[in-house]
């Protein structure tokens, strides 16, 4: 579906559409064709959406509202955004090249997410504490004032309805910079936002690169706090301006998750979990399960119905009837997997499947990858170290319980892990030793926006999700009454 129109689709400043000299194209992965060109922030439209975000906040008809007025308000976006679903799911599939039925399933997931922090905005209570004296003594909640959510490329929506919902909900004015690859989706959610009534200035949509527009938002003086989600780099880079101005930041980043499979396991089960975990979204998820470990004495019998299954997956046009695996979301993205693969097999790595783009001469145009198993590789290859976000899975063998905790946490990252066992007694045991921020015992990618997430290690810093990702958002404030 390109656009058509030659200018530039305007980003979101203080509720006025608003262009600008430089501009974004993004690019259909499916096809290779052009999408939209995409206006792009410069220092002039951060300020001024900095400048628009204290404004709004500080005005009463932000400062004001009521929890449960706030509740309603985005109960409306949520209500907005179920109404224009096929709009929300169709911009990201054309711009991020997931399967239709997934896209679909995240715009419900991101609504979903917008009403559980109305609940949480209008029930989440401040304290009065204990007093050691004669006085009143209270803990109040208070939001930051004007916050940036800086977000990926992989599932857009849901990452920006994670950060957004609860920092509106904590009371804040937001400037959202959506990645360049998918900015489409974050400016549909600010005109459905406006449409709902939230107050002019109080979401701002600055699309552009994340080294001219989101460094300069993530220094800007008038920011008072970060919520970045995307890769470790780029998390440290912010972190590092974050300690110069002494500024919370909450880090969602990468990951090298371990998915485990005991010699007890239900073996059908636990193929289907761990080619979910890996192959869902083209491998292009922070949690997939990408090394996996098998215990020695199944191995083969478990590699034989993982590689069959792997085989069959279909991979096709997103929107095609049936489609499983769609392509990678760019083709800067594809080259760097390619490359990865490529380095695994001079690292004495086995191809077992994939490996390589699909034969289909309708796929040819697109950047499409098949999903990829590899064995034969060491603790110390690149491929088995490094995260690589795509459909790509590293096969290793475990001994015992304490072969398997100590290769599963020799990683950098920390993010998720899964373990299919028939015994919920090792199962509990592992779970607890394994250094990640969340763990699946016979289910794999089962998440939750009740359930606080993030990493351990270089997976992250903070929680979202939950009644804390609500509180991230917000400064306590003791408050003293003399009796
Ligand atoms: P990325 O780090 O390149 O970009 C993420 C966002 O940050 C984009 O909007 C980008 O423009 C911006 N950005 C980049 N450098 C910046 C800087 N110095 N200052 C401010 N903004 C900057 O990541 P990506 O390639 O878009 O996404 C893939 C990565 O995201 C993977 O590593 C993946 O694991 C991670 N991810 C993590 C989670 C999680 O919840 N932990 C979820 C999804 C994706």
């Amino acid at each position: 579906m390109p656009d058509t129109s030659s200018s530039p689709k305007p980003m979101l400043i203080d509720g006025v559409w608003v262009s600008s000299a430089e501009s974004i194209a993004t690019i259909d992965p499916a096809t290779g064709l052009a999408n939209f060109e995409v206006a792009a922030a410069g220092a002039g439209q951060v300020d001024a959406a900095v400048e628009s975000a204290w404004r709004a906040v500080r005005q009463p008809a932000w400062r004001d509202m009521l929890a449960h007025q706030r509740a309603a308000l985005l109960r409306r976006i949520a209500d907005g955004m179920d109404k224009h679903a096929e709009r929300l799911a169709r911009l990201q599939m054309i711009e991020n090249g997931k399967v239709w039925a997934e896209c679909k399933a995240q715009v419900a997931g991101a609504a979903a997410t917008f009403r559980y922090y109305a609940g949480v905005c209008e029930t989440v209570s401040a304290e009065v504490t204990p007093a050691r004296g004669n006085y009143l003594s209270m803990t109040q909640y208070e939001p930051y004032g004007v916050v940036a959510a800086i977000t990926p490329w992989n599932s857009p929506l849901t990452m920006e309805a994670q950060k957004v919902a609860p920092a509106l909900a904590a009371g804040n004015a937001v400037i959202l910079k959506p990645s360049e690859v998918t900015p489409s989706p974050a400016l549909e959610l600010g005109r459905i936002a406006l449409e709902a009534g939230l107050p002019p200035g109080i979401l701002n949509v600055l699309p552009g690169l994340g080294g001219n527009a989101g460094r300069l938002l993530v220094a800007h003086p008038g920011v008072r706090m970060v919520s970045f989600t995307g890769g470790t780099a780029s998390g440290r880079a912010i972190a590092r301006v974050a300690a110069d101005k002494l500024m919370p930041v909450a880090l969602e980043l990468g990951g090298k998750s371990p998915h485990i499979v005991c010699a007890d396991a239900d073996l059908d089960a636990a193929v289907a979990g761990v080619i979910g975990g890996i192959f869902e979204g083209s491998g292009q998820s922070c949690v997939a399960g990408s090394r996996l470990f098998v215990h020695r004495d199944i191995q083969a019998v478990f590699l034989d119905k993982l590689l069959a299954r792997t085989r069959a997956i279909r991979v096709d046009l997103p929107d095609a009837q049936g489609a499983q695996m769609g392509p990678i979301a760019s083709f800067a993205h594809r080259d760097r997997i390619e490359s990865m693969v490529r380095g695994a097999c001079e690292e004495g790595g086995e191809v077992l499947a994939g490996g390589r783009r699909p034969d289909d001469e309708r796929l040819a145009q697109g950047a499409f990858y098949l999903p990829t198993v590899i064995g034969g590789l060491g603790p110390q290859a690149c491929a088995v170290r490094e995260e690589i976000f795509g459909p790509v899975l590293v096969v290793l063998a475990f001994e015992d319980e304490d072969d398997l905790v100590a290769q599963a946490n020799d990683s950098a990252y920390g993010l998720a892990a899964g373990i299919w066992t028939a015994d919920y007694r090792r199962a509990w045991r592992v779970a607890r030793q394994l250094e990640a921020g969340s763990v699946w015992i016979n289910t794999y990618k089962q998440l939750s926006i009740s359930t606080p997430f993030g990493g351990y290690k270089q997976s992250g810093l903070g929680r979202e999700k939950g009644v804390s990702g609500l509180r991230l958002y917000q400064q306590s404030k003791g408050i003293y009454f003399a009796m």
